[in-house]
């Protein structure tokens, strides 16, 4: 509805500028080219010259509006759509939650402690879901206005990264997930714990988004001689080709047919990338369509970044 709003608006303008400008300004373009050459003296050829450079300017000024206007509706509809992106993904755990929780209020469970002790694991899962999610927007907020301080220690990944994979764990039903990991590491790495931890908790929530009933995820740590590699592997719905160049950028979703109403807004790999960079590292992907994605995540080991 929003949407159908903005583009009536759009055409709007278009229209306006077309019959209140355009028209006008092509009489008075002919109007000059006809003074021009009937002009017998300077004053004529002036006046054609000034009727021409009117027009020109006309015609530019309603150019620039014109960018300007499709600009800001463009700006105004990916707002509605990350709202409503949002709103949507922050839907579902809080059904859950109010779904759990009036089942144990209605005392139908008061007998079944075993049934009342999932209840409540599911609402303390689905309030860390939420947590996720919340905590994502403000880093988003935080990284794209280069409001976020990164506290760089030089230590090994392995701590943040084990962090990540206990908070993932306690986020999925017990047995949902065949998570394996290799997460042993042995060099320093200049960077910020909680920031590392939230990279790699974005990828592994989208492993787990991504991915059909059979949801198998493998997260690796390789020591090279200049740089640790981070690995996390799923065996999902995978990336196209085209996509691919695209994920990385904030707001951009892939593959509406395939995700199986995955929610999301578009945020967690900008704000993987952002952070990334940030570490002077690079990120980069492999994957087929159908059988699964792998994410990379390079890191200078600690000698070669400048804290
Ligand atoms: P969100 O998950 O909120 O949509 P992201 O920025 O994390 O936003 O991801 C952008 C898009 O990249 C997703 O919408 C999805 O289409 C695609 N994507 C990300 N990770 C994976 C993955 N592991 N497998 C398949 N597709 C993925």
């Amino acid at each position: 509805m929003k949407r159908l709003h903005l583009n009536l608006n759009l055409t709007g303008v278009i229209v306006t500028l077309a019959v209140g400008v355009l028209l006008p300004v092509l009489l008075s373009t002919a109007v000059g080219i006809v003074a021009l050459v009937l002009a017998k003296d300077t004053a004529g050829i002036v006046t054609g010259v000034l009727v021409i450079c009117f027009a020109v300017t006309t015609i530019g000024s309603a150019l620039v509006a014109l960018v300007l206007t499709s600009h800001k509706a463009r700006l105004a509809r990916s707002q509605a759509d990350f709202v409503a992106n949002v709103s949507h993904e922050f839907r579902t755990p809080l059904s859950a939650i109010r779904l759990y929780a009036q089942t144990l209020q209605s005392g139908k469970l008061d007998d079944d402690p075993e049934q009342t002790a999932n209840c409540i694991d599911t609402i303390l899962r689905e309030t860390k879901w939420l947590e996720v999610m919340v905590d994502r927007v403000l880093t988003w907020r935080a990284a794209s206005k280069d409001l976020m301080q990164l506290n760089l220690e030089r230590r090994p990944v392995t701590g943040a990264v084990d962090t990540a994979i206990e908070r993932f764990s306690s986020m999925v039903p017990p047995g949902e997930v065949s998570l394996s990991q290799d997460i042993e590491s042995r060099i320093d790495v200049a960077h910020d714990q909680h920031a590392l931890q939230a990279v790699v908790l974005n990828l592994l929530t989208n492993a787990y988004k991504y991915t059909n009933k059979v949801k198998e995820i493998d997260v690796c740590i390789t020591d090279n001689e200049d740089e640790v590699v981070i690995a996390v592997k799923d065996n999902g719905i995978g990336i196209s080709t085209k996509d691919k160049a695209k994920i990385f950028q904030a707001f951009y979703r892939a593959g509406e047919e395939h995700r199986e109403g995955a929610s999301g807004a578009g945020l967690g790999l900008a704000i993987v990338s952002n952070l990334v960079t940030r570490h002077k590292g690079t990120i980069d992907v492999e994957s087929e369509p159908g059988k699964g994605t792998t994410f990379f995540i390079h890191l200078p080991i600690a000698a070669e970044v400048t804290v």
